[in-house]
């Protein structure tokens, strides 16, 4: 009975910090000099290991995190959804989330789906989604059908794209949370600069034709925004 309750309190502690972290304490080393990634993706939806490289440069290249950047992943149960909706993904956070904000660790969450977003309307599909301040849904399925065919992006592009775009959103960008150094907000928290990688476009299969070179980056607006808050 004691060991429970003890554990509960630990639990509720920790979900307690990640609510309180936020972008500065991802770009500065202040509070927490290390990060870990956490992804839980469905069966048979995971993220390739290029797209995980690719994503650990960029977030060593922007984030001050002197302990470093490690990845958490595993796999859950596909739920086999046509479509999910913001209150099945926060239910699922709930019950597959590993890690938590603690110690020398701040925690960033990945959710990957085996399905689409309850708001994709017909051939304008979401592929991402930053729903909380330490985490972030990719709708996998939607980003398979959506890569690798004649003309569209590898996966590991699309994919490296979409997750390095919300996580943007947990830096603050754009104007949501971390500072804008000069005014370049177009779309409400996205950056007027059509080709940098906090572009609106860029979180929905609109972006799929703008990839030919690649993943996008970040302007250097934005840029400017992150090393006002305590990144590189
Ligand atoms: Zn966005
Ligand atoms: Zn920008």
């Amino acid at each position: 009975m004691l060991a429970l309750s003890l554990a509960l309190c630990t639990c509720k502690k920790e979900t307690k910090l990640d609510q309180k972290a936020g972008p500065f304490d991802f770009l500065s080393a202040e509070k927490y000099p290390a990060l870990i990634v956490d992804i839980q993706y469905m069966n048979g939806f995971q993220p390739e290991a290029a797209t995980i490289s690719h994503l650990k440069a960029f977030l060593e290249a922007r984030l001050n995190k002197p302990q470093g950047v490690s990845f958490s992943i595993s796999a859950i149960p596909a739920q086999g959804k046509a479509s999910y909706s913001l209150e099945d993904i926060k239910e699922m956070e709930s019950k597959y989330r590993m890690h938590h904000t603690a110690g020398v660790n701040i925690v960033a969450f990945y959710l990957f789906l085996d399905g689409g977003y309850t708001s994709d309307g017909g051939s304008l599909k979401t592929l991402g989604v930053a729903y909380d301040n330490t985490s972030m849904a990719i709708f996998e399925k939607t980003v398979v059908d959506y890569s690798g065919g004649l003309g569209e992006p590898s996966q590991t592009v699309l994919e490296s794209t979409v997750m390095e775009h919300e996580f943007g959103h947990l830096l603050g960008l754009v104007n949501s949370g971390t500072a804008m150094r000069s005014s370049h907000e177009g779309y409400t928290h996205h950056c007027d600069e059509s080709s940098c990688l906090m572009f609106h476009t860029v979180e929905t299969t609109d972006v799929i034709a703008n990839l030919l070179n690649g993943v996008p980056e970040l302007e250097q607006q934005c840029i400017d925004d992150l090393r006002g808050n305590g990144g590189k």
